[in-house]
């Protein structure tokens, strides 16, 4: 079939609901990545399938395509997680070299921020010298010698990369099958054999509900089961930010605060506890609470991550890039907090250069937002409630970080950090 047949049909019968055969779409996949299938025509199609939708198997064959289209690795006996994107979410710096330090090994390809949420590779580029870019031959030999090691992704599941920008410019983001084909041809090219996702849902998230973010977690674990890789899933809170820290040397300090077993912000010492017993329990180790426990308080976890980061050329964890120019924002009354937003917090730390606007902008991985009241905490009025890093917009930063201040006059309990796991 040629690519101008297959566009041409694949149209036709999305446009009327119909279902689409296999060998159309990795014919319509593989002309669009090659440049064969224009964008008018692509973008017509993704429109089509926004709107109708697309049954189960339509979108494995999307999700076995997109993979397909480029380089596959395979570490079948590695773990990976993969996170829906967060504020504050630092999750992977601090939940991997617990599991690398248990013999669970490691093999991550990354990607990094773009608008309010921010992205590993950005965070581990604020550690000086550390490199984000190392060849495939060194990337296996660092799994194998440290059992950790973390790239940018580079080439990829080209068909998605393209695919995803052009969704980006035509309003067709935000369809089921499209994310779900999207994430798991990148998880499924990059090989890990055991694979966790965290899906996250809230206001600082992509997707908004619980219903919604649960939908996006069963279709991304039966994707991932069909194509040979064990997953599971998590549902967690992005109302707030996770820990305290958005921003990227910020992060990186919080979570070398966390590993060396120094008193972090409850949920986050839940959270990154959990994921690390999870990816532990799908790689069928026993006992992984207590192996988890054991690797923080024995150094284990620090040293593991300090071994990776070594390894990757980075220098001393205790120098960290925070910008020096600091200025705390107040409360502007008293009350219980009952939200503090964390879109808005993602903003205020955008403002401030922590992550891009747009692709290719420089960010400033000094900068940020620390928050130093959680939800449930009873405040007074002129309290410090957080803490910006960094020398731009700030004005407009502490106006965004007191917007998302919300107070309740009433107490208020903390929702819990993890809603729900599959
Ligand atoms: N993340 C992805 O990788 N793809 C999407 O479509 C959405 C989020």
């Amino acid at each position: 079939m040629s690519h101008a047949h297959a566009i041409f049909d694949a149209i036709e019968i999305k446009k009327l609901g119909g279902e689409l055969s296999e060998e159309v779409i990795r014919t319509v996949v593989a002309g669009y990545t090659d440049g064969a299938v224009p964008d008018y025509q692509m973008a017509a199609l993704l429109m089509a399938i926004f709107i109708q939708g697309m049954g189960y198997e339509e979108t494995l064959a999307l999700t076995r395509s997109m993979a397909d289209s480029g380089e596959h690795y395979s570490f079948p006996e590695c773990v990976d997680k993969h996170s829906t994107g967060g504020v504050g979410d630092k999750v992977s710096l601090t939940a991997l070299p617990i599991v690398a330090a248990c013999g669970a090994p490691v093999a991550k390809l990354s990607g990094r921020g773009l608008g309010t949420t921010g992205g590993t590779i950005d965070k581990l580029e604020s550690i000086p010298s550390f490199s984000v870019g190392l060849s495939e031959e060194r990337f296996r030999r660092q799994v194998e010698e440290v059992g950790m090691a973390i790239i940018e992704a580079g080439d990829l599941a080209p068909a998605d990369k393209a695919i995803y920008s052009l969704r980006d410019t035509t309003g067709t983001v935000d369809s089921l099958p499209l994310i779900g084909s999207s994430i798991v041809s990148k998880k499924a090219a990059t090989g890990a054999g055991y694979l966790l996702y965290d899906v996250k849902r809230g206001s600082g998230a992509f997707m908004k509900t619980t219903e919604d973010a649960r939908e996006l977690a069963e279709l991304l674990v039966r994707l991932s089961e069909d194509l040979g890789i064990k997953a599971s899933a998590l549902i967690t809170d992005m109302d707030n930010p996770l820990g305290a820290a958005v921003g990227n040397a910020l992060e990186v300090r919080e979570s070398v605060r966390f590993l060396r077993g120094e008193e972090v912000l409850e949920d986050l010492s839940h959270e990154a506890s959990y994921v690390a017993a999870r990816l532990l329990e799908l790689k069928g180790i026993n006992d992984p609470e207590g192996a988890v426990q054991n690797a923080i308080s024995s150094g284990a976890a620090y040293e593991k991550l300090r071994e990776f980061v070594r390894a990757q050329g980075g220098d001393a964890l205790d120098d960290l890039p925070v910008s020096k120019e600091v200025r705390e924002v107040t409360a502007p009354r008293g009350g219980n907090v009952a939200r503090f937003h964390a879109l808005g917090i993602g903003r205020a730390a955008l403002t401030l250069g922590a992550g891009r606007e747009k692709k290719g902008d420089e960010i400033d991985h000094g900068a940020g937002v620390e928050v130093l009241v959680k939800v449930g905490e009873k405040i007074e009025g002129g309290e410090p409630v957080a803490r910006l890093y960094g020398g731009r917009n700030v004005e407009r930063a502490e106006a965004l970080v007191r917007e998302a201040l919300e107070l309740s006059d009433e107490p208020v309990d903390p929702a819990p950090a993890i809603l729900d796991s599959l």
